[in-house]
Order: C-alpha cells, then sequence, then structure tokens
C-alpha cells in the first residue's frame, strides 16, 4: 500500500478526524486515502450521516460497531449480562433506524456499504478492505459503462469543507465485468438450513454447487423485499426474513457479485423445485460436507463456526 499524502494534506486528515471519530472508521479512511480516493466524512444532509461518503462512486459507507448495531451471530456481539431489555431494546431501536437509512440512501440514488468492527480485525482487515476496493471499482463501472469520466464537475459543485482530494483515483482494471447486488436466503427449519443445489450453469464454476437461494435486487426493491420476491419465484415458498448475516463481495471470472446473506425462517418446508437441480436439509455443523459456490462457502463456514441460534 502506497501513502500518496503529502505533509499537509496528512496533518489537514489528522486534524478533521480527530472527536467523534472512531478506531475502525479512521483505518477505513487511511486506507481509502492512500488508495487515492476522494471522499467525504460524517456527511449530515444525509440521512443515517454516512461515515464516508465517495460521491464519485455514489456510495455511501457505514462502518457499524457490532455492538451498537446488533452484528447478527457476531463474536463482538453479546448483550451485557445486567439491564437486559435496556440492551436489547436499545439495539433493536439500532437495526430499525440502520435499515430504514440504507433505504432512503438507496431511494436516493446512493450505493450503502456497511463494514463492521469484527471485519477490521486485524486477521481480515486486509481481505475487507481490499474487497472494499474491488467493490468500488465495479460500481464505478456498473454506473459510468463505457461513457467514460464525467463525475469531475459533479464533485467541483460540492466541494464543502469536509472534502479532502489524495492523488488521482485511477481505476486499475477497465475490463468490462459485471457487477451485481444479490440477496441470499438461509433459511431455517427445526434447526436445519436448506442448502440448493444448482444445476448445470453457463460458468462451470457454478456448475452443481451448493449455495443459498436468492438473486438480483431490483431498482427500487428493498434488500428484504427482492429476497421474498426471489424466493416465491425460484421455490414458491414464502419466508421471513429475520436479519443480515454477513456480506460477502466474490469475483468470479466473469462477473463480481456483492452477496447480502439474510437469516430466514419457515414455518414448514412444503416448496417447489423450479430452479435447482436438488436440495439438502442439513444442521450447520455438516455443512462443510457439500461443496459450495466460492461466493456462498465463507457464508457456509461462518454458519458452520458460530452456529444459529
Ligand atoms: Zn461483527
Amino acid at each position: 500500500m502506497t501513502d500518496m499524502m503529502t505533509p499537509e494534506q496528512r496533518t489537514r486528515c489528522m486534524q478533521h478526524i480527530r472527536g467523534s471519530n472512531t478506531k475502525p472508521e479512521i483505518l477505513v479512511r487511511k486506507y481509502l486515502f492512500a488508495a487515492g480516493f476522494r471522499f467525504r466524512v460524517n456527511v449530515r444532509r444525509l440521512p443515517g450521516t454516512p461515515d464516508i461518503l465517495l460521491r464519485k462512486y455514489k456510495t455511501a459507507i457505514f462502518i457499524n460497531g457490532c455492538f451498537w448495531h446488533g452484528h447478527a451471530h457476531c463474536p463482538l456481539f453479546r448483550l451485557p449480562k445486567s439491564n437486559v431489555s435496556f440492551w436489547k431494546n436499545k439495539i433493536e431501536r439500532n437495526q430499525e433506524r440502520d435499515i430504514k437509512v440504507n433505504q432512503q440512501l438507496r431511494d436516493l440514488g446512493w450505493n450503502v456499504i456497511t463494514i463492521w468492527e469484527c471485519q477490521l480485525k486485524p486477521k481480515v482487515r486486509l481481505q475487507t478492505l481490499d474487497s472494499l476496493l474491488h467493490t468500488l471499482d465495479q460500481i464505478y463501472l456498473m454506473n459510468h459503462g463505457q461513457k467514460g469520466y464525467t463525475a469531475e464537475e459533479e464533485c467541483a459543485s460540492l466541494a464543502a469543507e469536509t472534502e479532502i482530494q489524495y492523488g488521482n483515483n485511477q481505476l486499475k482494471d477497465m475490463t468490462p465485468h459485471p457487477y451485481y447486488h444479490v440477496v441470499a436466503a438461509i433459511i431455517q427449519h427445526h434447526d436445519e438450513l436448506l442448502c440448493m443445489q444448482r444445476g448445470k450453469t453457463r460458468f462451470p464454476y457454478t456448475s452443481f454447487k451448493y449455495e443459498f437461494p436468492g438473486g438480483k435486487v431490483e431498482p427500487g426493491e428493498t434488500s428484504e423485499e427482492a429476497l421474498q420476491r426471489e424466493i416465491h419465484e425460484e421455490m414458491d415458498y414464502d419466508i421471513h426474513v429475520d436479519s443480515l448475516f454477513m456480506t460477502v463481495t466474490h469475483e468470479y471470472p466473469d462477473f463480481t457479485i456483492t452477496m447480502e446473506a439474510f437469516l430466514c425462517s419457515a414455518k414448514d418446508r412444503c416448496f417447489t423445485l423450479r430452479e435447482h437441480h436438488a436440495y439438502q436439509w442439513l444442521p450447520s455443523s455438516l455443512l462443510d460436507t457439500l461443496d459450495w459456490a466460492a461466493a456462498d462457502a465463507p457464508i457456509a463456514q461462518a454458519l458452520q463456526e458460530r452456529g444459529i441460534q
């Protein structure tokens, strides 16, 4: 990682990031600065006051503490032993607000990326930040297609006091490579999880692999709505979407996806196999016995390690 900041820029940056700013936020900002990104921080005029706003990328980034935002099934999220109902209420209100804010921002045309505190722990930090850069590149390509670079004027009109620039933001990879925002359902019924096997697909690396069912989020839909629609269309199955479990960005050879995987529940096991080849209900402890699609594998692994509650 090259540090492209001049001493003056660094001073400005350090002055700016003191105060209400938390350590994980600083980490992400420093990384983005060094990679040449230009952004604004703590943007109060937008819903939820995004921690980082990359206008050129139409992207708002939130860096969420796992406790305050109730990161589902996260080792860093444990309710205190006393005043349980007080904390539970407080965190549930925060979660509801997060969902509402995400939707408001999406309605305003922003992409929303949430980075969790636990994803910035030393072991996984670089992977998370690399995946963030890649996602931003893909968002840029998706928004701009072949039309080239027109965002400069847009940014000039917004040159508020909080905007800081660090060098050129050169896109590393201009090859056409579609980016999709998808959702997946981790459907639980009586302590077992529904694992769907795909049939033969266009790409050898997804053929006959297991996955959590779901699909693409359409414009104007919330992730939850997209998931319910997809599961209904694909499987004629009505599920309840409970909470976000984790988000994975994976680069396949021909496309990249950012997949939000939600914990879901179902009243029964009555669905129709329309698009898939086969399925299995398995306890989380046996998920590693299946051959998962690469994007789904980290989700299966996290479920196996953390268990389901
Ligand atoms: Zn977490």
